[in-house]
C-alpha cells in the first residue's frame, strides 16, 4: 500500500480509536480530558503528539480489566505478560483481535517464506505467554504444519525436530542456542531440514545471529511483539534483514525522547511508543514500552513501505549503572561473541562492596577447552575482561566456568543478579 494512502487509513483509524475511547474506558476518559482533547480536534496523524500516554503502571492501577473497552461477553482470550520486570499485565482479545493477532503473525511467517509444506517447530511456551499462541494461530493461518512443541525437555525437542523433518524454528535466542549445542552434541545438526528460524522475545546481538545461522545452518530473522500491544506480530525483519517492519495499518510507532517525552526525528534513538489502531477489547493510546531502538522510514529493499525499527538495544529499566558508566547487557554479550573460546551463555552478578558497584561477569568456556587446565581458562579470563574493558568502557571481573554451569532459559534468558540493594 502507498504510503499516502496508508497514512489516510491510520488517520482514519485514529479518529475512530479515540471515540471509542473517550466513550468506553474511564482511565482514558480521564486522560483526554486532562490533556484537552475532544475527538473533533484529531485533523492530522501530526496530532497523535498530542495526545497521552499509557505506561505499564496504568495497567497495574486497572488491574485485571479496567482497560477493556468492550463488553466482557465480547472477550474470548486473555494472555498476560512475562513479568520480567514486575507484576504480569493482563491484556484481553475479542474474535476480531484474535483474527487480527493471526492476520500479522502470518505477516510474520510469510516474511521468511513459510506456508503449506513448511514443518513448524514452535518452542515458544504455551499458556499465558503470547509467544505459543501467537506464533501457533499464524503457521495455521499460512497453512504450515504446526507442531506445538512449547518449551523445556530439549531432549524431546531434537528427537521432534528430526523426525517430524522441521523446517522453521521459533523460539528466543537464548533457547536456540542451548538446542544448537544439544544438537551439535547429539550429532543431529546435519541430518535436520531447518531453513529459518524466528527469533525475539529477548535482546540479542548481531554476533548472536551469527552465531546461530552458523551452528544451525539456517536464516535466522528477529521479530519483537509485546503482549500489552498484542503479542508477537508488531514487527519482523524481511530477507534484507535491516530493520524489522512494523505492521504499521494496526500498530502505529513513534520514538520519543525517554525523558522529555518529545518526539524525536527519523533515524534518532529513544523510547518506542505504540498506538493501537484495530485492537478491540484493549485499545492503547501511545504505550510506552521503555524498549530503545531506532524508526527508519526509508525505501527498503523488499518492496515494503512499512516503516523499519533497529535492533532493541535494551530497555529504558534494563540499564545498569556501574560506577558511573551506563550499561547493556547486550553489549557485555557482543563482546563475549568476539571471543572463540567462550560461549555466549552468561551472567552478569552486581555487587556494592562498602560504596563501590563491582561487576561479575560468569561466562562458559567452550567444552573444546575446558579440560585445558587452570592457566588456561585464567588467560582466557584475561582476554575477556580485555575484550569487555574495549567494548563497554568498563572493568569487570571475569569468571570463566565450565560449559553448562550456567543456567538454561526455556524463554526469555535471565543475564542480570543485581546484589546491590538488600542483596548480600
Ligand atoms: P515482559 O515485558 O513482561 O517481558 P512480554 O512477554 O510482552 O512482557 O515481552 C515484551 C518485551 O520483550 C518487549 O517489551 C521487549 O523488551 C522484549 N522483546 C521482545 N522481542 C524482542 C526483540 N526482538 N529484541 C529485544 N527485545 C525484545
Ligand atoms: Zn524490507
Amino acid at each position: 500500500m502507498p504510503r499516502a494512502e496508508r497514512g489516510l487509513l491510520q488517520l482514519r483509524r485514529l479518529k475512530d480509536l479515540i471515540a471509542r475511547l473517550s466513550e468506553r474506558v474511564p482511565l482514558y476518559r480521564e486522560k483526554l480530558r486532562a490533556a484537552g482533547v475532544t475527538p473533533g480536534d484529531i485533523r492530522s496523524l501530526a496530532d497523535l503528539a498530542r495526545l497521552p500516554f499509557t505506561v505499564k503502571d496504568d495497567f497495574r492501577q486497572t488491574y485485571p480489566y479496567g482497560l477493556l473497552a468492550v463488553r466482557m461477553e465480547e472477550v474470548i482470550r486473555v494472555h498476560a505478560s512475562s513479568g520480567t520486570t514486575g507484576k504480569p499485565t493482563v491484556v484481553a482479545y475479542t474474535r476480531q483481535d484474535v483474527d487480527t493477532w493471526s492476520e500479522v503473525m502470518a505477516r510474520t511467517l510469510m516474511a521468511g517464506g513459510v506456508g503449506r509444506g513448511d514443518v513448524v517447530h514452535n518452542a515458544y511456551g504455551y499458556g499465558l505467554f503470547t509467544g505459543g499462541l501467537g506464533f501457533h494461530y499464524g503457521a495455521e493461518r499460512v497453512g504450515a504444519a504446526v507442531v506445538p512443541m512449547s518449551g523445556g525437555f530439549t531432549d524431546r525437542q531434537l528427537m521432534a525436530l528430526r523426525d517430524l523433518g522441521a523446517t522453521v524454528l521459533c523460539c528466543t535466542p537464548s533457547y536456540a542456542l542451548h538446542l544448537a549445542e544439544a544438537a551439535e552434541e547429539a550429532g543431529l545438526v546435519r541430518g535436520l531440514k531447518l531453513r529459518v528460524g524466528f527469533f525475539g522475545a529477548e535482546p540479542w546481538t548481531e554476533a548472536m545471529r551469527g552465531a546461530l545461522e552458523t551452528r544451525l545452518n539456517i536464516m535466522a530473522l528477529n521479530i519483537y511483539g509485546l503482549s500489552e500491544v498484542i503479542g508477537p506480530g508488531v514487527s519482523v525483519e524481511c530477507l534484507e534483514r535491516r530493520g524489522m517492519h512494523v505492521a504499521e495499518d494496526h500498530f502505529l510507532p513513534e520514538i520519543v525522547d525517554p525523558r522529555t517525552l518529545e518526539p524525536l526525528p527519523p533515524g534518532a534513538t529513544g523510547e518506542l511508543v505504540f498506538t493501537t489502531l484495530t485492537k478491540e477489547a484493549m485499545p492503547l493510546l501511545r504505550y510506552r514500552t521503555r524498549d530503545l531502538t531506532t524508526l527508519d522510514a526509508g525505501p527498503c529493499r523488499c518492496g515494503r513501505t512499512l516503516v523499519r525499527i533497529g535492533r532493541i538495544t535494551g530497555r529504558t529499566d534494563d540499564m545498569l549503572i556501574i560506577r558511573g558508566v551506563n550499561v547493556y547487557p547486550s553489549q557485555i554479550e557482543h563482546a563475549l561473541l568476539q571471543v572463540p573460546d567462550v560461549e555466549p551463555h552468561y551472567l552478569l552478578v552486581l555487587r556494592r562492596d562498602s560504596t563501590l558497584d563491582t561487576l561479575e561477569v560468569q561466562v562458559e568456556a567452550r567444552a573444546a577447552i575446558a579440560g585445558a587446565g587452570r592457566d588456561a581458562l585464567a588467560a582466557l579470563g584475561t582476554i575477556v575482561r580485555r575484550k569487555i574493558h574495549e567494548v563497554v568502557g568498563l572493568t569487570a571481573d571475569v569468571s570463566v566456568v565450565p560449559p553448562k554451569t550456567i543456567e538454561r532459559s526455556l524463554g526469555k534468558a535471565k543475564r542480570v543478579l543485581d546484589l546491590r540493594h538488600g542483596g548480600s
